[in-house]
């Protein structure tokens, strides 16, 4: 009953810093490419309205979050949903814990995919599930 050697290697609290700062680095990187994609549209609008943006500027970075997230259903929004929900979970103090099995999510999977919600197991079941969905 107790020899099963726990080599899951979650991560602390501590070490939350360390995950929050690649979570923001990230983020910032899928922003920039969502902003790269719609950079014709953006230089046009920034030429002649750059009043409109500070409105926008005024009710914070949300708002341009969203307005991102709702001109591209894309790919690149996903991930950003999924990263503003990682900061979302070190802010609970859940982050790093599986959201089907509840274990620690192994370290070494979180450095290589810090927004991972799911252990690489349950991953793999997780896209089994959505693979049967079509
Ligand atoms: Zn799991």
């Amino acid at each position: 009953m107790k020899k099963k050697d726990v080599v899951k290697k979650g991560i602390n609290k501590k070490e939350y810093k360390i995950f929050e700062s690649l979570l923001l680095t990230e983020r910032k990187k899928v922003i920039q490419n969502l902003m790269n994609l719609n950079t014709s549209d953006l230089a046009e609008q920034n030429s002649g309205t750059g009043e409109d943006i500070s409105d926008y500027a005024e009710t914070g970075t949300d708002a341009f979050d969203i307005q991102i997230a709702l001109s591209l259903a894309s790919g690149e929004s996903q991930q950003l949903q999924e990263i503003d929900d990682a900061l979302e979970r070190i802010k609970n103090k859940t982050y790093g814990i599986c959201e089907m099995c509840k274990e620690p999510i192994p370290r070494k999977r979180l450095e290589v995919l810090p927004h991972a919600r799911f252990c690489i197991q349950c991953q793999s079941e997780y896209e089994k599930q959505q693979d049967s969905l079509y």
